[in-house]
């Protein structure tokens, strides 16, 4: 019988109806000779209810509790869906991320799973029943709580389906695929029928929520097929593939953006070897992730050096670079923590020259300041101010014609 791992997001279990709605799905998929291990999140907006309510009652907290905090969402709707299916004649049972074990490392809010123990699924499964897996969450090797990051259900499904070897993970949520842009800003994005894993990590990593970039990368590394459909709507969704020989190359396959950035610059820094480590080296110890750096060409013997981080660091930041700009004698530390990254990904990018220049063009026919610019072969992303973030993104999309070709092959 083939395993399927199905995941849904917090819109898919939103209210007890949908939850309800929810379990008639998964035993449509039981009914047609499936075995199914579910996995979901919290209802929609509660994580964001419980990060709310730790920040409230403490300005610093420590990750440890705030993971604790933060997992509780899913322990809600494991209980209530395994509920739901077996009123529907289909036992269901919850487990937390400590009763399977999944193992994680200890970096609380942004944990990475190491390991998962799969006996007590396989023994459910065995028995007929259904696992209902709470996502996001995880244990360490002294068994606190950990939790994967923000949107870290997917990883959880993802992770599962590469230990359970099954046959497809479908990753459930309120759209019924990928898109070649966020459909919320780009009314005519249209959805690709397949995406390769290659391109599908580079528009998560760079901003496009709708898969979580560890839960991408997991399925490249194990060779998990993945599909991301829609909870409540019948369609084939869109395949995150393989990449093989048929397939065409689109130039551009999508647009992603991220409005959580925030940008650092110290500028008159002497322009001597090591000046970089001193500035980057203090933010990387942390764990503070810096994306795009950019140094500037020294005159007068200084130079400036920008970088981004995520908008929740930019403080952070600041703070522990005080000191570094005196010891540095540099002239100024400075920053905005009110910018966006915009890029666009493709694999046919690797063999066409002049998408850079199009991509400049169409920017700059609307008018919009680019603040930073990075590439690597398959995508540029470039820095605007957050104001322009949804013009940006539409631009791109109209200038690269995305809503106009209609092909299966993304
Ligand atoms: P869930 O709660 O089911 O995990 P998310 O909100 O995390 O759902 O992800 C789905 C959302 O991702 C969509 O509602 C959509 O607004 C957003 N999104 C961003 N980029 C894309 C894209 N390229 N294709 C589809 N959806 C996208
Ligand atoms: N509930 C968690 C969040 O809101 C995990 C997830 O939804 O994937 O980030
Ligand atoms: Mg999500």
């Amino acid at each position: 019988m083939p395993l399927i791992v199905q995941k849904f997001g917090g819109t898919s279990v939103a209210s007890v109806d949908h939850i309800q709605r929810v379990a008639k799905r998964v035993a449509r998929n039981l009914k047609a000779g499936n075995r199914v291990v579910v996995v979901v999140s919290a209802m929609s907006g509660e994580t964001n209810r419980l990060d709310d309510l730790g920040m409230a009652v403490s300005e610093r907290p420590l990750g440890r509790e705030m993971d604790v905090l933060l997992a509780s969402g899913e322990q809600v709707t494991i209980a209530l869906l395994s509920m739901a299916l077996t009123d529907l004649g289909y036992p269901g049972k919850s487990f937390l991320a400590h009763q399977i074990r999944i193992h994680t490392d200890s970096n609380h809010r942004r944990a990475r799973i190491e390991r998962i123990e799969t006996g007590d699924l396989q023994t459910a499964l065995a028995e007929g029943v259904v696992p209902v897996v709470a996502g996001f969450q995880g244990i360490d090797c002294a068994g606190n709580v950990t939790t994967l990051g923000r949107g870290g259900s997917d990883t959880t499904a993802v992770a599962l389906a590469a230990a359970l070897e099954a046959d497809e993970c479908q990753i459930c949520t309120d759209v019924d695929g990928v898109y070649t842009a966020d459909p919320r800003i780009v009314a005519d994005a249209r959805r690709l029928g397949l995406v390769t894993f290659e391109e599908m990590l580079e528009l998560s990593s760079l901003g496009s929520k709708v898969l979580h970039p560890r839960s991408v990368e997991f399925a490249g590394r194990y060779e998990v097929p993945l599909r991301v459909m829609s909870t409540f709507e019948d369609g084939p969704g869109t395949l995150i593939t393989m990449e093989n020989e048929t397939m065409e190359e689109p130039l551009v396959s999508g647009v992603a953006y991220a409005r959580d950035e925030a940008k650092i610059t110290m500028t008159g820094v002497p322009d001597v070897p090591g000046v970089a480590s001193k500035i980057i080296g203090p933010v990387g110890r942390e764990p503070i992730e810096v994306d795009m750096i950019v140094q500037n060409t020294g005159a007068d013997g200084l130079t400036d050096l920008t970088f981004t981080v995520k908008r929740e660091d930019y403080e952070k930041t600041l703070e522990l670079l005080q000191p570094v700009t005196g010891q540095l004698g540099a002239r100024d530390l400075s920053g905005d923590n009110r910018i966006a990254k915009v890029s666009v990904v493709g694999r046919g990018m690797r063999s066409h020259a002049g998408v850079a220049a199009r991509f400049f063009d169409a920017l700059a026919a609307e008018n919009i300041n680019i603040q930073m610019i990075s590439t690597s072969e398959i995508k540029i992303s470039v820095v605007v101010a957050e104001r322009y973030l949804e013009l940006a993104v539409r631009a791109l999309h109209a200038e690269f014609g995305l809503s106009e070709a209609e092909t299966e092959s993304g």
